[in-house]
């Protein structure tokens, strides 16, 4: 595709001079705004055009007629249409879908499309060197030879590439310009690899081989979502494959999320060997340039896979003909700040408005995907079991009240036992525990003062490698002090608890010969840490992992085969409803990291809940029983799936002011039968960034209409502007 697509087809509609079209722009008004086409222009549906809103100009859509009630003869005139593809309509279309979804304006959506301004504007063009033909008589030297050989072979290139490469000074090629033998012409960038369908993946064993051809079928078809069900290493992926091939072959677009992509150096070195080319990627850690490069190669069409993080999603693909949402139960697609959105099941809204399939895939489908399959709303493949057959890891239950660490250290007999033996063995451990830094919790022990932060309802973390105490929720940070801020006494304060820099220690004391290497964000800080830390696993310069969540998902290390779990207990406390779930996900999916080659696994799995349902679940394998009994809690409570709920967040600077709007929301509470209102309460981080934050949550039926309910009530509730209500429908995080 290219130019031609660009021009705006019949199904577009055009607007020529005079007429009164709607724009819409990437703020958080309420609506579009009309303009009026200048004199000699023309535009589409779906165009970027600049506009002057107020004083300054800013980029919008087209998107639509003008309708609203400004006079004709005192409307603006758009200012320009920018060379770049108009937004497709499916993507118009999910733009106010999301926003009513929300409850959230058309524009804040937008802005997630637009996230790269510069990417509209023309492509920047590169100056190369190519032959004139036919080349004018000169004197040769062996230099000018080597030069216009390189020509004779390969692409035009820019002036400094032809030196290098031919190993001449840039005289020499400056005298070869000069002298008319190279031409300087001006080329668009170069279109990335394109991934090749046919390139032979994996011999698929029958089962994969069942569901490749569905999803195959699948992808000639229109909309329909298919949750791909398997445990980690029964070839979930391999499979996936096969979909984005056909995709390929049908000349469209596929679209991957991955929870962390930092984390996907193995995905994308699989991808590249199964497609002979590298994806698009999208995700945080791009720099401008590359951002700006995607984006415009995704809207143009020239990107054909892209893989990225829950944003990925609002990229304007044209061709769109499949989404894949691997790992679809992660909790990092669920996005809390400004548009709260949950990026897998607007994956499944952006599919059936493109009229094209989603495949969720997941070891440990989240509860919402389950039943949705079970209702029949979704469509069940099932893959049996580990492609190599290694039984799945079992699983041992350590009771921590019996089976006790030394006072002061966390590694239970049985477990510093089994890392011994896997030591011995020539094995690699992963222990595992979510929780960052040192000690959560650093008090005084001459006057009992705990570390705060200032801003957040929350202790200070002490990191002691770098020698800070540390906010999670702020980043507010401090040198760790000698001395009791509260009692002035001198080496009083001690850290309360286990981090993984403690777990650290732990071990260097157990194992001194044992090399370790730490895994959090706080060390694996990009794609390129995260590469090195594979590399160095699979060279076996690593016997030991001590991580966080970040290292539980897409990792593969064949020499793997114990996999202990500090705390099984750490996410099961608090009052959010998916506690139970979530930390079985979480630590099914760390489990399954043991044993996935031909060396069987063990977890070791430390609790004070032996008896709790998720570790029952984690020990006898038996999710089945679990998610049952789960649903059945949920149903019985009118709890997501099978009711709805929506969350209102109301912060401020001024305590009283919060706690006043919080009051009147609640007064101005919707009755219908079916809804119900909680709250206000503080928020458990009541402060927050030095915000005050109150809570309501409303909960209905499923056959309410949650979001037009919000709407009308936000509506009918005048609040002063120096309260901002955050409105997060679906909830997931109830902080
Ligand atoms: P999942 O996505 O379910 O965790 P993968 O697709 O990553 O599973 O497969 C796990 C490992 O097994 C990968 O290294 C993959 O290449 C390999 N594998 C899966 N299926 C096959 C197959 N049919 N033949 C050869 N290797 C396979
Ligand atoms: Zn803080």
């Amino acid at each position: 595709m290219g130019e031609s697509q660009v021009s705006a087809g019949p199904q577009r509609g055009t607007y020529g001079p005079g007429a009164r079209i709607a724009v819409l722009v990437p703020l958080p008004l309420a609506g579009t705004y009309d303009y009026r086409v200048a004199d000699g222009m023309e535009v589409g549906v779906g165009d970027f055009v600049e506009v002057p809103l107020g004083r300054r100009q800013i980029v919008g859509v087209v998107w639509g007629p003008g309708g609203g009630d400004v006079d004709a003869g005192r409307l603006r005139d758009l200012s320009a249409r920018l060379p770049a593809p108009p937004l497709p309509e499916a993507s118009r279309a999910f733009v106010e879908w999301v926003a009513a979804y929300t409850v959230h304006a058309p524009g804040s959506v937008l802005r997630m499309v637009m996230s790269v301004p510069s990417a509209l504007m023309a492509p920047r063009l590169a100056r190369v060197l190519a032959l004139e033909a036919p080349a004018p008589e000169i004197r040769w030297t062996a230099a000018r030879r080597r030069v216009v050989d390189l020509l004779i072979d390969g692409p035009p290139r820019p002036a400094n590439e032809l030196a290098q490469e031919a190993a001449v000074g840039p005289s020499v090629v400056a005298g070869l310009v000069h002298a008319g033998v190279l031409r300087a012409v001006e080329l668009p960038p170069p279109s990335p690899d394109q991934p090749d369908p046919e390139r032979f993946g994996v011999r698929l064993s029958p089962s994969q081989a069942e569901a490749a051809e569905i999803l195959r079928t699948a992808v000639r078809g229109g909309f329909a979502v298919y949750v791909l069900d398997g445990v980690a290493g029964s070839g979930k992926t391999e499979v996936y494959f096969e979909a984005i091939a056909e995709t390929l072959r049908l000349g469209r677009q596929a679209l991957v999320l991955l929870p962390e992509i930092a984390l996907g150096a193995q995905w994308l070195r699989r991808f590249s060997d199964r497609f002979g080319a590298a994806p698009a990627e999208w995700h945080s850690d791009l720099g401008v340039g590359e951002r700006r490069r995607t984006w415009r190669a995704v809207a143009e069409g020239r990107a054909r896979v892209v893989v990225g993080a829950r944003s990925a999603l609002f990229l304007p693909c044209p061709e769109l003909g499949l989404i894949v949402v691997d790992e679809e139960h992660d909790p990092s697609f669920k996005q809390d700040d400004g548009v709260a959105y949950h990026a897998r099941d607007m994956a499944v809204v952006r599919a059936r408005l493109g009229q094209l399939p989603a495949i969720l895939a997941s070891a440990t489908p989240s509860l919402e995907t389950v039943v949705n399959a079970q209702t029949g709303r979704y469509r069940l493949l099932h893959l049996p079991d580990r492609h190599t057959r290694t039984p799945p890891p079992p699983v041992t239950v350590v009771d921590l009240r019996s089976d006790r660490p030394p006072t002061g250290r966390y590694l239970s007999p049985t477990l510093r036992a089994g890392l011994a033996e896997a030591f011995a063995k020539g094995s690699q451990a992963l222990l595992f525990l979510n929780r960052r830094g040192y000690a959560p919790l650093t008090l005084c022990r001459a006057c009992g003062f705990r570390v705060c932060c200032p801003n957040c309802t929350a202790w200070l973390v002490e990191h002691r490698m770098i020698g800070r105490l540390q906010c999670h929720h702020c980043g507010h940070s401090l040198k760790t002090p000698d001395r009791c801020p509260s009692c002035g006494q001198d080496d009083g304060l001690v850290g309360c608890g286990p981090g993984i820099e403690r777990i650290a220690e732990e071990v260097a004391e157990q194992f001194p010969d044992a090399r370790y290497a730490i895994a959090t964000s706080d060390t694996l800080t990009g794609p390129a840490a995260a590469k090195l830390l594979v590399q160095r696993m699979e060279e076996h310069q690593i016997d030991l992992i001590i991580g966080t969540q970040i290292v539980a998902k897409g990792y593969h290390f064949p020499l793997l085969t114990l996999v202990g779990i500090v705390d099984a207990d750490l996410g099961l406390s608090g009052g959010d409803l998916r506690a139970a779930e979530r930390t079985f996900q979480l630590l099914s999916q760390v489990a399954g990291r043991a044993g996935r080659a031909d060396r069987p696994g063990r977890a070791i799995v430390q609790t004070h809940l032996p008896e709790h349902p998720v570790i029952a679940a984690l020990a006898t394998g038996n999710r089945e029983a679990f998610l049952a009994a789960e649903a059945a809690a949920r149903q019985e409570a009118w709890l997501p799936p099978f009711g709805r709920m929506a969350a209102l967040i109301v912060a401020g600077a001024d305590e009283a002011a919060v706690d006043k709007a919080a009051r009147a929301l609640a007064g101005g509470a919707p009755r219908i039968e079916g809804v119900r209102v909680w709250g206000p309460a503080p928020a458990p981080l009541a402060l927050l960034r030095g915000r005050h934050r109150r809570r309501l949550l409303l909960t209905a039926g499923r056959a309410v209409a949650v979001s037009a309910v919000v709407r009308r009530w936000l509506r009918s509730t005048p609040l002063p502007r120096s309260i901002h209500v955050q409105i997060d429908i679906d909830p997931y995080n109830f902080l």
